[in-house]
């Protein structure tokens, strides 16, 4: 049997993600408050669906590509959701950056109901969503992961089953601390560059080719703020949601992190000006703004 697949949340990552799920043989039905990208996927031969309730009537496995745990325990649990309105045997695939408790808790709840659920935050950026190069963490029953692997194998490359249910949020949390300290401390770095009037293409080369050298400044600085493109991406709002999400875990498990806590802090400045919703590669712009230095820009 065709499983029938419904998509909520066609935002930077959803849109990418259901347009390849969509152009690679599955019939979608979609659902975002935004109708413009629900638009695009009707095009590509989607059926857009008028609310989350008749979205989930339609479907055996839902999608959630959400901002954050406000918005899918809204769109799960709430009046009209995906909880009310689902079959027994229907599975959610929350791929949404949400606090691990949420996702522990929509296990329990589902569960309950007959239905499953299997959480696959995803790694590497819009971009790479856009391209079906998308990275998932994934936490499922083996019976559960072998059910969306087709799914996760035409919206992105790379799988890894991390274990249990929760276990993929988990592992999304490890990473993006990496990911998001990285992006403020090459804010930093390149501020002070720019500070003592540095080329930036020489300075780059040193960095690269030595251990000092990461993926964001790489990949991401190198293709968002430094060709001068700010445009998210990942939003710095969304950067701040993760680090928020990390320090609050790993203060529940009883592990201090101070560099989290402090980036957090520095991400929340950020924040409180005109670059919140910009890509998170725009924490360079800001951190040059506060130090009166000129942007650097390859
Ligand atoms: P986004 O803000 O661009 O998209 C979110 C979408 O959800 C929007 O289209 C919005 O209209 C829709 N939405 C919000 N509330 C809704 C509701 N109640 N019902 C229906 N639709 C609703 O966010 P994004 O960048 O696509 O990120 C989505 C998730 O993926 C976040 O948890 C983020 O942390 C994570 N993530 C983002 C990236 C990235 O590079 N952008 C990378 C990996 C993971």
């Amino acid at each position: 049997m065709t499983e029938r697949i419904g998509f909520i949340g066609l935002g930077a990552m959803g849109k990418g993600m259901a347009s390849n799920m969509q152009n690679k043989g599955f019939q979608l039905t979609v659902f975002d408050l935004d109708p413009a990208p629900v638009s695009v996927l009707v095009q590509l031969g989607a059926t857009a669906a008028a609310s989350v309730a008749e979205l989930t009537e339609a479907s055996d496995i839902v999608v959630t590509m959400l901002p954050g745990s406000p918005e899918v325990e809204v769109v799960v649990l709430g009046e009209g959701g995906v909880l009310a309105h689902g079959q027994d045997g229907m599975l959610l695939l929350d791929m949404s950056t949400v606090d691990p408790l949420t996702t522990d808790a929509l296990g329990e709840k589902l569960g309950a109901a007959g239905m499953a659920v299997v959480d696959a935050p995803v790694g590497r950026l819009a971009q790479h969503a856009n391209s079906g190069e998308s990275l998932f963490m994934v936490g499922a029953s083996d019976d559960d992961f072998a059910r969306v692997r087709p799914l996760l194998e035409a919206m992105g490359t790379t799988i890894h089953h991390c274990g249990a249910v929760g276990s993929g949020m988990r592992t999304k949390l490890v990473n993006n601390y990496l990911a998001i300290v990285s992006c403020q401390m090459n804010a930093e770095v390149l501020t002070l560059l720019a500070r003592f009037g540095l080329d930036l293409q020489t300075t780059l080369d040193v960095i690269h080719g030595t251990t000092a050298t990461n993926g964001q400044l790489k990949i991401n600085y190198a293709t968002k703020v430094l060709t001068g493109d700010i445009e998210p991406g990942f939003a710095i709002d969304l950067a701040h949601k993760d680090l928020t999400l990390i320090v609050n875990a790993a203060n529940q498990a009883k592990v201090p992190l101070p560099i989290a806590a402090a980036a957090r802090e520095s991400v929340s400045l950020a924040r409180s000006t005109k670059f919140h919703s910009k890509d998170f590669s725009a924490l360079l712009d800001h951190w040059c703004e506060r130090a009166g230095v000129k942007a650097p820009r390859l």
